[in-house]
């Protein structure tokens, strides 16, 4: 039997991580050690140093249930880069327990190429996550607080749209009836809870660039409007001062270490439809002070994560990526040319020729409408044939991008070489971001996104959402990019249209501003922002020895 993920890590010899700091040149003095293995990084000293490393941006086809395997290729590509000699540092988003629980599992990477300690990184890790949901759930009782005590502001209790959260998959929370028992207990009304990742204090999170920024941010978020119809936000509340104290440890970047000891910094964790979908930019920005090259994840597959991460994070934060991974695998690609999971083992050249054009897309997307070189990197599975291999190989020389296996699951770094020399190779050309879309009109945003990014015809709007558009418009929510909520497993916005779907359009069904993200959600179809359990959750499977080892985490 191979060893499991957590067998793996915990086999592993860690570094302590006073001296993975030591590599990056952060002293004893800005390290706010959690334990033994992990610290919080002060970046109050680094506030004016400039950005020198170059910034790699891996993505992703469309996931499939097969599994793509992003964040293990990104791990073992900055194992790799380390190898060749290069001060490489990650930058990644913390797992949620909703995920760990479910089916999912872990997200600390895989096999030899996984960020330690996994358990810690996928349990409480140093508590941002509970901060997060303290925040959030502070503004929520204060509102409900403010309407009890004689709603001098005259919000419309119909007409909230802040929610509690709790970092769980919990559906009987998705819709409830809460203030019940009685004048003493609050107003009755509608409510449900999200998943924490799915918060806007998530989102503010993960933009802010400063505890000030961060601040401004929550104090703009609008929890609901009044019977008038006018936004409330949380300063109107007098929130935000109480919900950044709450963050203030939380918004220090965490520092942990690959299996191969390469510095990685593991922060913000934002849900990739309703929100952004990578890790917070204070990471991102203080591994590119530090570090030579920066490697790092956005979630989901690139029409979301690297649409977002280029329009939405790059845009806000001016960071610049200099070349982008999209990983694939051959059976994911296989899937997406029409093969049932459970067939995915077999050489089937036909239906990985099917399946090519979901990645091509991709491919060229991040090259032409964003303007990034980049490389292709198949991440290997024991099951895939040369004939498998080359044919993916060509496919993609057609376009002039080249492609390189890594083994990094099943090797660490040295399975990434020949993808880490690709990446050097792409981070020396010259090349300059484009974004998908000017700030402008919401409207034309998305349709900007929808016919270049998805390849779509255009994009309808429903009569409720034109009508939030003009709303939004008019209270003056322009001029903000804007964040799609679509399935990620498709192009379009019916999860089963799989491939690279051509003569379709995008129906937004509902709009709204996320105002202290610096948003605007476009939904299409239903985006869950609470997730169940399954069947078997993983959760029946994760257990502790008596003297405190986790097991059965993957
Ligand atoms: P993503 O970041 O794209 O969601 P992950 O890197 O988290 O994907 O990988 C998902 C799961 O697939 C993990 O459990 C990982 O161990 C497993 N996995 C990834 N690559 C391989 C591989 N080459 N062979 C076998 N399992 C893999
Ligand atoms: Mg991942």
């Amino acid at each position: 039997m191979p060893m499991s993920d957590i067998e793996i890590a915990q086999q592993a010899e860690l570094w302590p991580i006073a001296k993975v700091a030591d590599t990056l040149g952060i002293t004893d003095d800005e390290l706010i050690p959690y334990g033994r293995h992990m610290a919080k990084v002060d970046v109050t000293r680094l506030a004016d140093r400039p950005r020198k490393a170059k910034v790699v941006l891996v993505t992703a086809i469309n996931p499939t249930p097969a599994g793509e395997g992003k964040t293990t290729t990104s791990v073992g590509l900055a194992d790799a880069l380390r190898r060749m000699g290069k001060s490489s540092v990650l930058a990644l988003r913390e797992p949620s327990l909703g995920p760990v629980f479910g089916i999912k599992g872990g997200a600390a990477g895989g096999g030899y190429a996984q960020v330690v300690p996994m358990e810690n990184i996928n349990l409480h890790f140093t508590g941002d996550f509970h901060a997060i949901g303290a925040a959030n759930n502070l503004l929520a009782a204060m509102l409900d607080n403010h309407i009890k005590q004689g709603n001098e502001l005259g919000i419309d209790p119909r007409r909230i749209t802040w929610k509690r959260v709790v970092d769980m998959n919990d559906r009987q929370l998705r819709s409830i009836v809460c203030g019940l028992g009685g004048v003493a207990n609050g107003m009755p009304r509608e409510d449900g809870f999200d998943i924490t990742v799915a918060s806007e204090v998530m989102a503010c999170f993960c933009l802010a660039t400063s505890i000030r920024d961060l601040k401004e941010r929550l104090g703009r978020i609008v929890v609901g409007y009044t019977y008038d119809r006018a936004p409330v936000t949380a300063h109107d509340l007098h929130a935000e001062g109480a919900m950044a104290a709450l963050l203030k440890d939380a918004i220090s970047p965490n520092l942990v270490q690959t299996l191969e000891h390469t510095p990685a910094l593991v922060h913000g964790g934002p849900f990739a439809n309703i929100a952004h979908g990578c890790n917070s930019v204070m990471a991102t920005d203080v591994a590119a002070k530090l570090g030579d090259y920066v490697v790092t994840e956005a979630g989901f597959g690139a029409d979301l994560g690297a649409e977002k991460f280029c329009d939405i994070k790059c845009r806000m934060s001016g960071i610049r990526p200099d070349a982008c991974v999209v990983v694939a695998t051959v059976r994911a690609l296989k899937h997406n040319g029409g093969v049932p999971k459970a067939a995915l083992s077999e050489e089937n050249l036909e239906a990985l020729e099917a399946g090519m054009p979901n990645l091509l897309r991709h491919v060229g997307n991040m090259r032409d409408v964003f303007g990034l070189p980049v490389v292709v990197a198949i991440n290997a599975f024991p099951t895939d044939t040369p004939a498998e291999l080359a044919l993916v190989e060509r496919r993609c020389q057609e376009l002039g991008v080249n492609v390189a296996l890594s083994e990094v699951w099943a090797k660490g770094g040295e399975g990434g070489l020949a993808l880490a020399e690709e990446v050097v190779r792409l981070c020396e050309q010259p090349s300059e971001l484009r974004f998908a879309y000017e700030l402008g009109g919401i409207r034309e945003s998305v349709e900007a996104i929808a016919r270049r990014v998805y390849h779509a015809d255009g994009a309808d709007f429903t009569p409720a959402a034109a009508k939030q558009v003009a709303q939004l418009e008019e209270q003056g929510f322009t001029n903000m990019p804007v964040c799609m909520a679509k399935t990620q497993y498709s192009f379009t916005d019916d999860a089963k249209r799989l491939g690279a779907p051509e003569h379709f359009r995008i129906t937004v069904r509902s709009v709204k501003v996320a105002a202290g993200a610096g948003f605007i959600v476009a939904l299409t179809g239903n985006i869950m922002t609470m997730p169940g359990l399954p069947r078997h959750p993983a959760a029946e499977s994760i257990d502790v020895t008596d003297d405190g080892r986790i097991t059965g985490l993957f």
